[in-house]
């Protein structure tokens, strides 16, 4: 049985980087009929915040991505939150120790950063030389008199290390270079993320660990503690980094890649998933849009590019649009009108909407766009040009519209038709001089949806009075 988890830390909103990797998680494990487990890593008790918890669990769930096992829904393996674990962390400590894989280390804060400071100054790796494994108990009792609280750290034995990551291949590690025995439990007690991960993955029975790339040097460490803790590794496959639109680090511009402002902006939760699947994975042929169903069976780990991927906002539009268009016009009011109820942005009566709202879906690409659209059922239009209705030729367009209005029967979208049938040959305006005065009068704007497909909306009355409307400015 596969199974994978999706670790994040509850200290800021999803982002683009973390809903990547929970997006390539679920469909990797979807496709083999695997479990998809949530983790919360909140082990950072002060920068944890349970209403990150909250708000990271509502935005997975809002894209789509369901998780088998974790808070609220439990699981045989639980508890999921780390909090939630540290008696468990307790007792794989004192284990370690016990057989002498890991020991109290008397070493300073201090001292450990003059270290690094001076390995700085000498531009060295800034590895820890392991000093406190061989401190004297003299020393050691010295020190404890001095009322230094110990780390306890793992001792690093065979720090030659290979391993076949899923994306990157064949990845070698010296850590005699990189790290000396490195901290599993703090001075005051508190796990270290390397080893509640080790932990939980081995506990948890992780069988493949899908994670950003800024975790690769971490992982020789994971698969020593792993292995002194005896459990088998998972296999491990490290996503590159996404990059900003002008090949900055997303790190920079973390407020606008964040899942809550990708849904402010009004993008389809599939068709976010979709533009996400793409940033780093292709499916070999030239297809781009995919339905959540075909990103299920088409995504595939192995054909997972190894190299940086840029965030393009213009393409994620494109794609969106895309999916937008694919909607039945009632699958797009539904959509369109949550996302104004969620956004606050619900104005007009929601049957009118219900009406309205497919008109617009040929021409927008996210639901922020609307807001702008609706104007046009306002009371109080803002006519953008007044000459064009205020003119001799434009009061001629609208009254005679008027006068005609009461004789046309109801018919759908042939009102509009009927209407300017009778009206050409009563007016002198034509073509654009015939049509523009009407689309101001109706809609306030130069611009807008096809007045054909506004008029039954709108309906004879409703046309009427906005023709009134204009003539009494
Ligand atoms: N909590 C870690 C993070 O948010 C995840 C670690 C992991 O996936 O192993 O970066």
């Amino acid at each position: 049985m596969i199974r994978v988890r999706f670790a994040p830390s509850p200290t800021g909103f999803l982002h683009l980087g973390n809903i990547r990797t929970a997006l390539f998680n679920y469909l990797f494990v979807k496709r083999q009929n695997g479990k998809f487990i949530l983790r919360v890593e909140d082990t950072d008790r002060e920068r944890s915040k349970p209403e990150f918890r909250q708000g990271l669990m509502e935005d997975m769930l809002w894209m789509g991505i369901r998780w088998d096992e974790g808070p609220e829904v439990g699981g045989d393996f639980g508890p999921y939150l780390q909090s939630e674990r540290l008696p468990i962390y307790q007792k794989h400590i004192d284990k370690l120790i016990s057989e002498g894989k890991a020991y109290y280390c008397y070493v300073t804060e201090e001292e450990t950063e003059e270290l690094k400071r001076l390995a700085k100054l000498e531009r060295r790796p800034p590895r820890f030389d392991n000093r406190g494994r061989y401190f004297s108990k003299e020393e050691i009792e010295s020190r404890k008199a001095r009322g230094i609280k110990p780390t306890v750290r793992f001792k690093i034995e065979n720090p030659q290390l290979k391993m076949h990551d899923l994306i990157r291949g064949d990845v070698s590690f010296n850590l005699d270079e990189m790290v000396g025995d490195f901290v599993i439990q703090r001075a005051d007690g508190q796990p270290t993320f390397h080893l509640a991960v080790c932990i939980d993955d081995g506990l948890m029975q992780v069988t493949h660990v899908i994670r950003g790339e800024d975790h690769l040097s971490n992982t020789p460490k994971h698969i020593l503690l792993l292995r002194a803790m005896g459990f088998e590794p998972p296999q491990y496959g490290h996503l590159s980094l996404i990059h900003g639109p002008g090949g900055e680090p997303l790190s920079k511009r973390l407020g606008d890649v964040s899942v809550k402002e990708f849904r402010r902006k009004g993008y389809l939760p599939h068709g976010l998933a979709n533009y996400i699947a793409l940033l780093g994975w292709a499916p070999g042929d030239n297809r781009e849009i995919f339905k959540w169903e075909e990103l299920m069976q088409a995504f595939d780990l192995a054909r997972v590019n190894k190299s940086a991927s840029i965030y393009d906002p213009h393409k994620l539009d494109w794609v969106n649009g895309e999916h937008l268009r694919a909607l039945s016009d009632e699958d797009f009011s539904r959509f369109a009108l949550t996302y104004l109820k969620e956004q606050k942005l619900l104005k007009h009566d929601e049957s009118i909407l219900h009406k309205i709202l497919p008109i617009f879906k040929d021409n927008i690409e996210r639901f922020d766009q609307l807001a702008d659209r609706l104007e046009i059922l306002n009371e109080n239009l803002h006519y953008e040009s007044k000459d064009l209705i205020q003119s001799e030729e434009g009061r001629e367009v609208c009254k005679t519209a008027l006068e005609i209005l009461p004789t046309i029967t109801d018919v759908g979208e042939a009102i509009y038709e009927n209407l300017i049938q009778a009206l050409k040959p009563r007016v002198k305006a034509k073509g654009k001089h015939l049509f523009m005065p009407l689309r101001i009068a109706i809609t306030g704007k130069v611009h807008g949806p096809e007045l054909k497909r506004l008029f039954p909306v709108f309906g004879i009355e409703g046309v009427k009075k906005r023709l009134e409307r204009a003539l009494n400015l």
